[in-house]
């Protein structure tokens, strides 16, 4: 199993006492497949892909990645299980406004401490995945909001993750622009054989996925049928 999550138990701080986001959550998704996690608003769903980026640590239970138990490791040892193992595409594209598109990508490897200039080639190859190797050389403004959002998601696998963590890419999209980024999510999942978590409010779509798992008041229910 690429991720797993084993009883996984999260509070916050909330008044005198605690708020319990996640509560017993287990969670397993093998490479290569795409596991929708739908529920409403502050049902904890980006609390768990905040748990499974190790970016938060859980009161309770164990988190996987790729064959590493990331509960022992220190905050360094799990920066680079991240730089590594983990691509995470927020909500919002957040792109550097100066930046090429192919650059969006290439600064990744700069991040982990590879060679920008030999970055360039595979940052190249995922544009073109993403469906926009024509537009390499553009700007964030000079694009559009799908447009950054596929470039987020391009940025997400530079460092060909073995998990790929996406939260809620299609709410500022249309319904067919959301399809498409949907299409587009489980395609990736396939060719680069990623355990992807895909965080959505938005139900339409349910049927591209290879599992659904409803998230309600930080429980994991039953599988919605998809
Ligand atoms: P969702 O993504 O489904 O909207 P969240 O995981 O963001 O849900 O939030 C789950 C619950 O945890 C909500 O009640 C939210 O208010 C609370 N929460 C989220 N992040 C924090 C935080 N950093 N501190 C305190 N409470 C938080
Ligand atoms: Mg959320």
């Amino acid at each position: 199993m690429t991720l797993t999550l084993a009883d996984v138990t999260l509070t916050y701080p909330d008044g005198d006492g605690r708020l319990t986001a996640l509560d017993r959550i287990s969670l397993d998704v093998p490479a290569g497949t795409l596991t929708a996690v739908v529920g409403p608003s502050g049902s904890g769903k980006s609390s768990l892909l905040a748990v499974a980026a190790t970016l938060v640590t859980p009161d309770e239970g164990r988190v996987v990645v790729a064959g590493t138990e990331t509960m022992g490791l220190g905050r360094a040892q799990q920066a680079q299980l991240r730089r590594e193992q983990i691509g995470i595409v927020f909500q919002q594209p957040n792109l550097l406004p100066s930046l090429t598109a192919v650059e969006q990508l290439q600064v990744m490897t700069h991040l982990s401490g590879g060679a920008v200039r030999g970055a360039r080639g595979r940052a190249l190859e995922l544009l073109d995945a993403v469906g926009l190797a024509d537009q390499a050389g553009r700007r964030p403004h000079q694009l559009s909001g799908g447009q950054r959002q596929r470039i987020n998601i391009a940025r997400a696998l530079m460092n060909d993750p073995a998990v790929l963590l996406v939260d809620e890419p299609t709410s500022a999209l249309d319904h067919e622009r959301g399809a498409a980024v949907l299409d587009l999510l489980v395609a990736l999942t396939r060719e680069r054989s990623t355990a992807t978590v895909l965080v959505t409010h938005d139900r339409t779509h349910l049927d591209r996925v290879d599992r659904a798992v409803r998230m309600d008041d930080g429980r994991l229910t039953a599988a919605e049928p998809v």
